[in-house]
């Protein structure tokens, strides 16, 4: 039995701010797989290519706000949490088909994008540099968004051809770097999260 995501109280839902996230990275590094793990608790060792582009939509709850001190403290009757504690936003994560450069159809998809979730998959050393790249041609685009770049299929870490010094060199273009797997989930959750705080 799947885990459904956990999801705030209706009554908590109603102030919850849209934020736009898109997925960028070359063919088959895992964007689909994420989204499917994170939003739905699902894997599968299938390949359907994406179309187009597939939205999905996921509440999280901010219980600290990266960066911003927590302004009322004042306690909510019986939850114990404050006010700021609560805040919840929707990330509406936009799966675009993978691509080694900005499509035309990805250029229309990322307008208003909020931020980026940049994947490579840590087994082709090339997709990095594809990685880097897609963020960069939709930073001219749209302008500097909080980006967050996931090195994918972590569970198959003994075939990485990703190595150090390329991770290291890719750190001082996206400041957070996180080996995730959709396969067994690690890290999944800690990334979405980290770009929601960033763009919270
Ligand atoms: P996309 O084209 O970037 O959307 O890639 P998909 O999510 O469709 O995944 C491409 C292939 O890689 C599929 O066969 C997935 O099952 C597989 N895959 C995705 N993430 C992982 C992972 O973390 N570990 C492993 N071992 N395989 C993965
Ligand atoms: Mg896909």
């Amino acid at each position: 039995m799947e885990n459904p995501p956990l999801t705030p109280a209706p009554a908590l839902l109603a102030n919850v701010e849209p934020r736009k996230i898109c997925l960028l990275g070359d063919f088959a590094v895992g964007k689909t797989s994420l989204v499917s793990r994170y939003v739905h608790n699902v894997f599968s060792d299938r390949y359907l290519t994406t179309v187009g582009v597939k939205i999905d939509t996921r509440i999280v709850e901010l219980s600290q706000i990266s960066g911003k001190p927590q302004l009322s403290s004042k306690p909510l009757t019986g939850t114990g949490l404050s006010a700021a504690a609560l805040r919840s936003i929707k990330l509406v994560l936009w799966d675009l088909a993978g691509a080694a450069n900005l499509t035309a159809p990805a250029r229309a998809y990322i307008q208003g994008a909020h931020g980026f979730l940049v994947v490579c998959d840590g087994t082709r050393r090339a997709t990095l540099n594809t990685a880097l790249a897609l963020l960069n041609s939709a930073r001219e685009q749209i302008g500097t968004r909080p980006a967050v770049l996931l090195v994918n299929k972590q569970d198959l870490y003994e075939s990485w051809e990703v190595d150090q010094d390329s991770l290291d060199s890719a750190r001082s273009r996206v400041t957070n770097v996180l080996a995730t797997s959709a396969k067994t989930g690690a890290n999944v959750d800690r990334a979405f999260r980290l770009l929601a705080e960033q763009c919270a």
